[in-house]
């Protein structure tokens, strides 16, 4: 049976020495977690390599976050398995290290599957999450430049919902850097995907990452992350969509092909199946992936300038 991992560290506008260091976190993101898989662990798998890259501030999520508009931290996280179905996930979490564990907790210790704010935090502490200094200098930096666009009308101005579209289309950078997971022992499949959310988003917003689906979902042997405006990804239930599209036979880089392509936003996706078959496909400049698996026993990147795995 194949063990094999995919890991994706967000859809966007990636360049030079952040590129280069972003990507030597995923391949270690990946080795972290096919060391779990090696000791059956699948869900661990997906976790372990979800920490190693929220660990890192080169990502948005866990350290690293983009901030709301108003200065605070909110991050999603999600995790989904197949066998024996899990479904867990955290929203608008503000303080502890690992949202991802968290998520599990939610999945694997309660009778629930979305948890938000507060109530969500207050279970982290309930079972010893540690937490975090999670807002880096990086992200306040940013937070300053974006809010000084947003003044000076540069952003498409105040009506910011409804000039999303437009927003994005001029500055695809502000919407980099979130993670993901899928792992499978052969039997399960589990995805996992963490986020600090958009970096022009209202306190209160919620992307497509938590929601079970939308940005993480895992069923009948084949699990998928997406990355991008979480608004278009939820519009298409990016995920389930995907592995519906799999389940009724389409094949896997026809599916990620065309599930990114119901969007007219930026996105991104990755999927793997039980059978250790791997895609993704982006429409952004790049979205770095990385992949191991048993039969291949090396980690390989991709992504980056939207080289497709078949290549
Ligand atoms: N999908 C995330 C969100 O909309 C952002 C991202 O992938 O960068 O919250």
């Amino acid at each position: 049976m194949m063990k094999a991992i995919v890991v994706h560290g967000g859809a966007g506008r990636w360049s030079g020495e952040k590129l280069k260091k972003a990507t030597a976190v995923l391949r270690e993101a990946a080795l972290v977690g096919f060391e779990r898989l090696e000791r059956g662990d699948v869900i661990g798998a997906v976790e372990e390599a979800v920490k190693v890259l929220e660990d890192s501030p080169y990502f948005n999520a866990g350290k690293g976050s983009v901030l709301s508009i108003d200065g605070t931290l909110e991050m999603d996280a999600c995790i989904v398995a197949d066998i024996p179905r899990k479904i867990g996930a955290v929203i608008g979490v503000r303080r502890v290290r690992n949202p991802i564990s968290l998520a599990r907790v939610v999945a694997e210790k309660t009778s629930h599957h979305i948890m938000y704010g507060e109530g969500a935090e207050r279970l982290a502490g309930i079972f010893g999450l540690p937490e975090g200094d999670l807002i880096t200098e990086e992200a306040v930096r940013k937070l300053k430049r974006t809010r000084e666009k947003l003044l000076r009308g540069a952003l498409e101005g105040v009506e910011l919902l409804k000039k999303t579209a437009e927003l994005i289309r001029k500055h695809p950078e502000v919407f980099v850097g979130t993670v993901g997971a899928v792992a499978t022992d052969g039997r399960s499949v589990v995805a996992g995907t963490s986020t600090g959310g958009t970096s022009v988003k209202l306190p209160g917003r919620v992307g497509d990452t938590p929601i079970p689906g939308a940005g993480t979902w895992a069923e009948n042997g084949c699990g998928a992350s997406a990355t991008g405006v979480g608004e278009g990804i939820i519009e298409v239930l990016m995920t389930k969509t995907l592995c519906d599209m799999v389940n009724r036979g389409e094949d896997l880089h026809v599916a990620v092909e065309r599930v990114v392509g119901m969007t007219h936003y930026p996105a991104g996706v990755i999927a793997l199946t039980r059978e250790g078959r791997m895609a993704f496909y982006h429409n952004t400049d790049a979205m770095p992936v990385a992949f191991y698996s048993e039969e291949k026993k090396e980690v390989d990147v991709y992504g980056v300038q939207g080289k497709d795995p078949r290549a």
